[in-house]
C-alpha cells in the first residue's frame, strides 16, 4: 500500500497565504540597498535630517545628533543650503545650531569633519561685540549662517548619510 504523503501536504482550503504586510528593503535604480530615513527624519537627496524641537546649547546639540548615529548638519552645497533654508524659514523666531564651530580663536571655521567652510558657498555674519567676541559656534536663522555663543541654547539640526 502507497505511502500517501502528497494528500497531507495539501493546504485545507487549497489558497496560498500571501503576506501584503511584509517590509521590503527600498532598492534604487542601481538595484543596491538603501535604508530610508527614521521616523520623523526629513529625507532629501542622500541624506536624512532631525530638525530638532528642544533647546540646547551647541555641544548638547553635537552630543545629542551622535547618540541619534549622526552629526550637526555640514552644508556641502548651495543645494543643500537652499533646501534648509526652505525649511527653516517656516520658523522665523528660531534659529539652528550647524555642524560648524570655531574651535581656536585664530583658526578657520571647521566643520565636524574637521573640513574648512568653502566661502563660495555662504559668509558668516558675525554677531559679536566687543564685551564678546568668542562667538565660536553656528547656526542658520532664515537662510542665513551667524556666529554665536556656544552655550546658549537653540534649535538644531541633525544629518544623518543614507547608506547607499
Ligand atoms: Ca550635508
Amino acid at each position: 500500500m502507497a505511502y500517501r504523503s502528497d494528500l497531507e501536504h495539501l493546504d485545507e482550503d487549497g489558497y496560498t497565504q500571501l503576506d501584503f504586510n511584509s517590509r521590503r528593503p527600498v532598492v534604487s535604480e542601481k538595484g543596491v540597498l538603501s535604508s530610508p530615513c527614521p521616523p520623523n527624519w526629513i529625507t532629501h537627496e542622500k541624506s536624512c535630517y532631525l530638525f530638532s524641537t528642544s533647546l540646547d546649547s551647541w555641544n548638547s546639540s553635537k552630543r545629542r545628533c551622535s547618540q541619534l548615529g549622526s552629526n550637526l548638519l555640514k552644508i556641502d552645497s548651495s543645494k543643500e543650503l537652499e533646501f534648509i533654508g526652505r525649511q527653516v524659514s517656516s520658523q522665523p523666531d528660531n534659529s539652528f545650531w550647524i555642524g560648524l564651530s570655531h574651535p581656536q580663536t585664530e583658526g578657520p571655521w571647521l566643520w565636524e569633519d574637521g573640513s574648512i567652510v568653502s566661502s563660495k558657498l555662504f559668509q558668516i555674519r558675525s554677531t559679536a561685540t566687543q564685551e564678546n567676541s568668542s562667538h565660536n559656534c553656528a547656526w542658520i536663522h532664515m537662510s542665513i549662517i551667524f556666529d554665536q555663543l556656544c552655550n546658549v541654547s537653540s534649535y538644531s539640526i541633525c544629518e544623518k548619510k543614507l547608506s547607499v
